[in-house]
């Protein structure tokens, strides 16, 4: 069987196509908005909190720098006034260091001569003996009249190498020269104590440094890093460019994509930042849009899966429409077709010639019938048997197949052994000479029957035209008559109904 032509989908089955790839995309669409918008509310709500955090960073680091200063201050007016430089030393450390004292997370406080060595300290009646003068704090104090607060480079202590941040103040004689530095330190660790509340989470940093890019806090701790200058980092100008900001840039310190929020603290040129990692705020709606994402493949999947099945139960549909018209007209047309010669049937002769005849009516033409009977068939089936009758049944039908000109003529087995031809615009003499020509075709075949007068297997032929005053079944009967008398006079020949020569037409 070879695979027949590729049918085109019915309308109902592209129908269906149609609008599961419409839901399809509806729903693909409106869950990729979901999914956008969830991811926006993730980052907006991170970079939010950040914010917050940020704030209160860079207010706490204000706060106790500012509180740091008071300190430095109240030794700087301590200095300069000339009744402490009378005082008994312990008297006077007690007097200069009071406020200091009572400063949480503050390291020792020292006053520094024009060299560079202490000469009070806020933990010694007798200062040890310690010299800074090649600290950037001693040299930038030296160097400028209006330094104010100056926030040093981070320094590790002696003797258990602490990280400190140096805080210092100028001391100035009278006129304004240069009478040396008060200095003070605030240990890191303090700040890493007070950060660590803040945490957003076990990978989110805040880190403050100073604007010429030292390091100074990092949380959580990271030693190593303190002191280290981030100015090599591709988006440190980005700090300068405003007061505060947020940007997206990968870690100086750690390889990872972070969400850095950061600002200037007071006038300190210090800035902080609090970092989150991207992948921190992907975790937030992330696992959700893979829900979605599952939920919209399974639910397409299974609308695409539904309407393939409904689309074959269609197309099946379809299929069995089609056997059952194409069956409906085998039937129709076996009901109009004769089973042993495959020539129309009665049925189909009394339409064919009720059309023939209306047709001849209305065009004027004229219209002939042929009636044929088998001479002595009775005889031949008793000899040779009613399948060899058959046979010949068969071998008539193929003579008259040949001789008529379809599709405007046509023939029939109207019953037995008997044959119809319907001749559209042939007249009584010429429906005569090709009734002759149809008893001659089917005698030179020579088909033997030994009953019958020659010894082969004749036809009688009644030819009549069809008149117009007269009715199809008149008609039939004049070709029956002349077929009659056709056998009467002694078979295998053709006769013409009586007076139809002169007869009117129909026409
Ligand atoms: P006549 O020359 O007068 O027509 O003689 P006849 O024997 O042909 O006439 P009759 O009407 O007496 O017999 C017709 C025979 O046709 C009877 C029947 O056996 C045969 N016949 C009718 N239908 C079929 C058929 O389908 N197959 C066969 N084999 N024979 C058929
Ligand atoms: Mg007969
Ligand atoms: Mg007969």
């Amino acid at each position: 069987m070879h695979p027949g032509p590729r049918r085109r989908p019915s309308a109902a089955s592209r129908t269906l196509a149609a609008s599961i790839v419409a839901a399809t995309l509806v729903i693909g669409a409106t869950s990729g908005l979901m999914i956008m918008q969830m991811r926006r509310s993730a980052w907006d709500q991170v970079g939010h909190v950040s914010r917050n955090l940020l704030e209160s960073v860079e207010h706490l680091v204000d706060r106790n720098v500012e509180l740091y200063d008071l300190s430095l201050q109240a030794v700087v007016e301590g200095l300069r006034n000339p009744e402490v430089d009378g005082l008994a030393p312990s008297l006077r450390q007690l007097v200069l260091f009071d406020r200091a004292a009572s400063a949480t997370g503050l390291g020792a406080i020292l006053a520094l001569d024009p060299q560079g060595a202490a000469f009070a300290d806020s933990t010694a009646e007798v200062p040890r003996p310690l010299r800074f003068p090649d600290a950037d704090f001693f040299r930038i104090h030296k160097e400028r009249e209006d330094a104010g607060l100056y926030i040093g480079k981070p320094l590790r202590m002696a003797p258990d190498g602490r990280w400190v941040i140096p805080l210092s103040r100028r001391l100035t004689y009278a006129d304004g020269a240069f009478a040396g530095v008060v200095v003070g330190t605030i240990d890191i660790g303090y700040f890493d104590a007070l950060f660590s509340h803040f945490s957003l989470g076990d990978q989110s940093r805040i880190a403050v440094f100073r604007e010429s890019g030292e390091l100074l806090v990092r949380t959580p701790r990271r030693e190593s890093v303190i002191g280290q200058s981030l100015t090599t980092a591709a988006h440190f100008p980005r700090y300068l460019e405003h007061r505060s900001g947020q940007f997206v840039a990968v870690s100086h310190i750690d390889p990872a994509e972070v969400l850095i929020s950061y600002g200037r603290i007071g006038d300190h040129s210090l800035i902080a930042t609090v970092g989150v990692p991207t992948t921190v705020i992907a975790a937030l709606w992330r696992p959700k849009a893979m829900a979605i994402v599952g939920l919209v493949m399974v639910l397409c999947g299974g609308m695409i899966g539904l309407t393939l099945a409904l689309q074959r139960e269609l197309e099946r549909r379809g299929k069995a429409e089609e056997r059952a018209l194409a069956a409906n007209r085998d039937l129709a047309r076996l009901a109009h077709t004769d089973g042993l010669t495959g020539l129309p049937n009665r049925r189909q002769f009394d339409e064919a010639f009720a059309r023939a005849r209306g047709e001849a009516v209305r065009t004027g033409a004229p219209l002939s019938l042929l009636l044929l009977d088998a001479d002595r068939f009775k005889r031949y089936n008793d000899t040779y048997g009613h399948l060899a009758g058959d046979e010949v049944l068969r071998a008539v039908a193929r003579v008259l197949q040949r001789q008529v000109r379809e599709p405007e003529e046509s023939a029939c087995r109207i019953g037995g052994e008997e044959f119809a031809v319907l001749l559209p615009g042939i007249s009584g003499p010429d429906a005569a000479a090709r009734a002759e020509c149809i008893r001659r075709a089917l005698a030179r075949l020579r088909i033997p029957h030994i009953g019958n007068g020659g010894g082969i297997v004749t036809l009688s032929l009644g030819v009549a035209e069809v008149f117009r005053d007269e009715t199809a079944g008149q008609a039939f009967s004049a070709a029956d008559a002349a077929l009659y008398e056709a056998k009467r006079q002694g078979r295998n020949r053709v006769m013409v109904r009586p007076g139809s020569a002169e007869g009117a037409r129909i026409a």
